[in-house]
């Protein structure tokens, strides 16, 4: 067995940058909620935060940090992601300027009670007129040391291209939908040879119980929650096989693909088993099968996969 491979990873993003492969995920936390769901996350050894300013909830996450940080935890220690909101324009939210952007992330230190964050992202290519000039703003950001990194969410290869074609550095990561039902693999080829890391969102889709509360939207169709809820589904004879959860299956998948992923939960047995998954290692057989489950775009966004955005 690889060795290698039981070992919580730790992914390099940019020159001294280190990304923890499992980090917590907190969209769809309320900010009331976030701060023990964090604490809970912290403690059960999660050194990886995921937020963003649409998210609503940086100053109860950000509540959480703080107190481990009193207790003791060293900031360089705990690796913290927020996002811009650059607007949507097709939905009448005004686009986020340079300026805006800026202000943006001085608006999510002030919540978050932090002097940096170790990664900042736009969070979707919703603008297609304004992009180049947030991603300055970003570049501009990493340069007065208020993000240690910075990169871009649901982006694509076009989407990509067009940032670099303006002469502006490669983003460090790309945060998008990544699971056996959307593995995106061309996309995922191009982010490798580019030297962008990719972060995967919504590693649980394919769970009966992912975002099944009411309320808690999304893309996924009927067709698909039949197949998570079937008895003979593929990840319930892995798990069976492994003796683990379909979750942690899941996620193993995202971490042996070479992914940072970003489990969320509000219930703590499972904030604990979605950060255990270095005890198993999925075999090339699983693995090759997996490989052949692809569905196409990803479910997470009620208006669809943002990476096909024009
Ligand atoms: P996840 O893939 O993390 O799944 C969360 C859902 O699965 C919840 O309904 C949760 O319910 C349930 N769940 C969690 N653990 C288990 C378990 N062990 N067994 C059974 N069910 C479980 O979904 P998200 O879509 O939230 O994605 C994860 C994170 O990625 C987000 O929180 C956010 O930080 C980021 N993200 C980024 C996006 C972007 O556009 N950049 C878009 C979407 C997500 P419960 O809480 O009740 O346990």
């Amino acid at each position: 067995m690889t060795e290698h491979l039981r070992t919580p990873p730790v992914i390099t993003i940019a020159s001294g940058v280190h990304l923890p492969a499992v980090g917590f995920g907190t969209y769809l936390i309320s900010d009331d909620e976030a701060s023990g769901a964090v604490a809970a996350a912290i403690d059960a050894g999660y050194r990886h935060v995921d937020t963003a300013e649409v998210y609503e909830n940086e100053a109860g996450v950000g509540r959480a940090i703080n107190a481990a940080l009193g207790a003791g935890l060293r900031r360089d220690d705990l690796f913290v992601t927020t996002k811009v909101f650059p607007g949507n324009p097709a939905a009448g939210v005004a686009a986020k300027t340079f300026e805006t952007t800026i202000a943006s992330l001085d608006a999510s230190l002030g919540r978050l009670g932090l002097d940096h964050v170790d990664l900042y992202l736009i969070h979707a290519p919703l603008t297609p007129d304004e992009r180049v000039d947030q991603w300055r703003a970003l570049v501009e950001l990493r340069e007065q040391g208020k993000t240690r990194a910075i990169g871009v969410s649901n982006f694509s290869q076009v989407h990509i291209e067009e940032l670099l074609a303006a002469g502006l550095p490669r983003p460090d990561a790309n945060q998008i939908e990544l699971h056996p039902w959307s593995q995106k693999q061309e996309l995922v080829d191009y982010l490798r040879a580019t030297g962008i890391s990719p972060i995967a969102y919504s590693s649980l889709v394919p769970l009966s119980t992912w975002r099944a509360e009411e309320g808690h939207e999304s893309a996924k169709t009927s067709e698909m929650q039949a197949a998570s809820e079937a008895a003979d589904s593929p990840f319930a004879s892995m798990a069976a096989k492994y003796g683990v959860t379909e979750a942690q299956v899941l996620l193993r998948w995202g971490v042996q693909q070479g992914y940072a992923v970003l489990p969320k939960s509000t219930n703590p047995v499972r904030i604990r088993q979605n950060a255990d998954l270095f005890s198993f290692v999925i075999d090339d057989e699983d693995m090759a099968a997996i490989a052949g489950m692809d569905r196409g775009a990803g479910v997470a966004w009620s208006i669809g996969d943002p990476t096909t955005f024009a």
